[in-house]
């Protein structure tokens, strides 16, 4: 067998789509426009990047974007206080605060500090708490929003599937299992202290690898048939591979590329919450 691709570029381009399709028509029935405040701390390259990446994302929909870089000696104090000024500001529809920020920052009151509203990220503890509560109102978090979009538009089934997801981080694998779950999925979420990992990945008709471990899923480790989605971005020999053994594009039904699965999808949930949370704010 060799695997349908769980292609994230071209779905991302759809979403990008409507989401383009949705402000104009916002805006032409005189609605405000969505903006996306993102704000750096330090110089780090790959951050700027995907930061940069982020913004043309959206102006290319009709977000509006606006910039916000602080030195790397910035105190968590100031922090709070450029992100207490964004939650006030009533032109900014979400806040993305570019993580890893510099040690001496504590991420957890900056996020905590975030008006939940405007957490485009889906980061803020009411939104997990939401999320994992399954009220609908909650941020979902990009990645695992990104993910369960992928496999619904993809075609594949999750109601009653046997879902397996490796990594239970409480930015990928846990927010996933439970999204799977509100869609009905069987879950069973994988962790280093879990006994035998192919006995649980060999039963799942849908497979999340977010471990961050290169090879860690063998070919052998895989239902056949099942929908495997790769999400780990590790490096090896300057390439960006995930958890995946070689061959498993041979026993799986569908199969995310890496890049070019999850990466894709995340921006892109990225600018459809932001789109959402301008909707939230001004219906
Ligand atoms: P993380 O915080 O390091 O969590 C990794 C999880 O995998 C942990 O729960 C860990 O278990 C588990 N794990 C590690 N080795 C394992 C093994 N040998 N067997 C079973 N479980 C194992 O990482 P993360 O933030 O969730 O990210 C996971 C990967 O996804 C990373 O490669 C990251 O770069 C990538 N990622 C990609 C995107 C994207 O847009 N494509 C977005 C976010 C993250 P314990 O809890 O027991 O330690």
């Amino acid at each position: 067998m060799t695997a349908r691709v769980l292609d994230g570029r071209a779905v991302a381009r759809q979403i990008y789509e409507e989401v383009g399709k949705a402000v104009s028509e916002r805006l032409a029935r005189g609605g405000s426009r969505p903006k996306l405040a993102t704000v750096i701390v330090g110089e780090d390259q790959a951050s700027i990047t995907y930061v940069e990446l982020k913004q043309r994302n959206a102006r290319a929909v009709g977000i509006e974007s606006e910039d916000h870089r602080l030195p790397a000696t910035t105190t968590t104090d100031e922090l709070l206080e450029l992100t207490e000024r964004l939650n006030e500001d009533d032109s900014v529809s979400g806040i993305l605060i570019q993580q890893p920020a510099p040690k001496q920052i504590d991420m957890r009151r900056v996020i905590f500090a975030l008006d939940p509203v405007k957490d485009v990220d889906g980061f803020h503890p009411v939104n997990a708490g939401l999320v994992a509560l399954g009220m609908p109102d909650g941020v979902e978090p990009n990645t695992p929003a990104g993910i369960v979009e992928l496999l619904e538009r993809c075609g594949v089934a999750i109601e009653g599937a046997n879902a397996v997801v490796v990594g239970r981080s409480n930015l990928v694998g846990k927010p996933t299992a439970l999204l799977l779950l509100r869609r009905n999925a069987t879950v069973t979420l994988c962790h280093t202290r879990t006994r035998d990992l192919a006995e649980h990945t060999q039963r799942a008709d849908i497979l999340v690898a977010a471990a961050g471990r290169a090879n860690l899923i063998g070919k052998e480790m895989v239902k056949p048939g099942a929908a495997v989605v790769d999400v780990s971005t590790n490096w090896e020999g300057g390439h960006q591979v995930g958890d995946l053994g070689p061959g498993v594009e041979e026993v799986a039904g569908w199969l995310t590329p890496n890049p070019g699965g999850v990466g894709p999808m995340t921006r892109a949930m990225l600018i459809k919450n932001t789109y959402e949370a301008e909707v939230r704010r001004r219906p």
